[in-house]
């Protein structure tokens, strides 16, 4: 067994004839532009969903803020659990009672690039730099384009707290509010408030 993260899914697809089954066949390979999305989240306090495909999983952060064009704007991005892949398109409400219970559309979503480096000419392995907490990648969205870094900061000594910011390259706008400024999903064309409307109709 070679062991470690990076073959935790052999035994899975060793099991599985993908032109057969349905099921996920499980993570991209790394550098040829992975899915990323964020997820607008009407949950008991309003936050953006922060989501990165990373070896067959979506690593997740909760954004309270969302995420700025401005470098200068370090934005708290709350570590939650691991989503399946197919999450990426989930808009929707998540009923009362139930886990991040509230409306849900899909902000922005698109791939990315990994820009960090490693040894030689590779390009740093995704879930090295997420062991090691330091991310840069490179979003190809609708809405956010350019270099985005997030950092294990453990801001107020929380091991779950990171900073996500944007890098200071030519996508990079201080004048921009995108979350404010264009709100619609980008699958829908709707708000989280129209989706969160649904439930008063039924
Ligand atoms: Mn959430």
């Amino acid at each position: 067994m070679l062991g470690g993260r990076k073959n935790r899914l052999s035994d899975y697809k060793a099991r599985r004839d993908f032109r057969r089954s349905p099921e996920p066949s499980g993570g991209r390979k790394q550098g040829t532009g992975s899915r990323f999305v964020i997820q607008q989240h009407a949950a008991s306090s309003m936050h953006w969903d922060f989501r990165l495909e990373i070896e067959g999983v979506l690593v997740s952060w909760a954004v309270p803020k969302g995420p700025s064009t401005d470098p200068r704007e370090k934005r708290l991005a709350v570590r939650t659990e691991d989503h399946p892949i197919d999450y990426w398109e989930f808009e929707g409400i998540i009923p009362e009672g139930e886990y991040g219970a509230g409306a849900v559309i899909v902000w922005d979503t698109g791939r990315y690039r990994n820009l960090r480096a490693g040894d030689g000419d590779d390009a740093c392995p995704m879930a090295d730099s997420l062991d090691q907490g330091q991310i840069e990648v490179f979003l190809e969205g609708e809405k956010l384009t350019g270099g985005y870094a997030l950092v294990h900061a453990r801001v107020g000594g929380d091991e779950k707290n990171w900073l996500l910011v944007k890098m200071d390259d030519e996508q990079a706008d201080a004048r921009r509010r995108p979350t404010s400024t264009e709100p619609e999903s980008v699958l829908s064309g709707r708000t989280v408030e129209e989706v969160a409307d649904d439930k008063q109709a039924d």
